[in-house]
């Protein structure tokens, strides 16, 4: 078994790579941001305010998430029911990042999170893999880039999705987003003492996939399960 954490801002391109790494290492690619936006998306769904901590903390109770792999693919039941694509729009980043900041939040999802990694070789990406879920990872990476080049690609993602969005909105809001995970008193999103730094500005995909995997041969010896 392996344990790959993944963390750092918004648009670092975590999710693309880390699945590109778990599908060449043949192990499970978890997406922790996933289970944030799906509280997310019931707070909102509830009509409640996502920095009201009293009234987020009073409906943890009527929530049941659950996660499910499908040839390779990860799933969340929101209540029995599949979210899809409905909890990857801005609107549901910024619900997210806020429900996040609550402490209840997070520990309303850590059981879940600890569980895939204890089942599991995976590689998992999300603000404190390293720091708080993981903290004996065997490879823990900081992945990053320049806010504009993290901003475009993020753009170039949701145009590709259909959605209409404008850069500089894109922008605006990745760096709210990125300060408030900071910044917050609760697992701020921060390297871990022990994390390899890597910044990808500039990088495609297939040149970060490709130095993502030299650093855990060279780290672990791990060539794929
Ligand atoms: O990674 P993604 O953009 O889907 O994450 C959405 C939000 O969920 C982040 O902005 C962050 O506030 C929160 N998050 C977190 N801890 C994680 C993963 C995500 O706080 N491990």
């Amino acid at each position: 078994m392996i344990q790959i954490a993944i963390d750092g801002p918004g648009g670092a391109g975590k999710s693309t790579i880390s699945r590109a790494v778990a599908a060449k290492l043949g192990i499970v690619y978890v997406d922790t941001g996933a289970l944030y936006r799906t509280v997310g998306y019931f707070v909102r769904s509830r009509e409640l305010d996502p920095k009201n901590r009293e009234a987020v903390i009073g409906c943890l109770s009527d929530i049941s998430i659950e996660v499910r792999y499908a040839e390779g693919t990860q799933h969340v039941f929101l209540n029995g029911e599949d979210l899809g694509d409905r909890i990857r729009t801005p609107e549901m980043s910024m619900y997210a990042s806020a429900v996040s900041a609550i402490p209840e939040v997070r520990a309303f999802l850590l059981e879940t999170q600890k569980d895939i990694a204890r089942k599991n070789s995976v590689i998992m990406d999300g603000r404190d893999i390293g720091t708080v879920i993981l903290p004996n990872a065997d490879v823990k990476i900081f992945l990053t880039a320049s806010a504009e080049c993290r901003a475009k690609r993020r753009y170039d993602e949701l145009i590709a999705k259909g959605q209409n969005v404008q850069f500089e909105d894109v922008l605006r809001e990745m760096n709210e987003r990125d300060t408030q995970d900071s910044t917050r008193e609760i697992a701020p999103a921060t390297a871990a003492a022990d994390a390899v730094v890597f910044d990808n500005t500039g990088m495609n995909l297939e040149e970060s996939v490709n130095a993502v995997v030299a650093l855990i041969r060279e780290k672990t010896g791990f060539a794929g399960a």
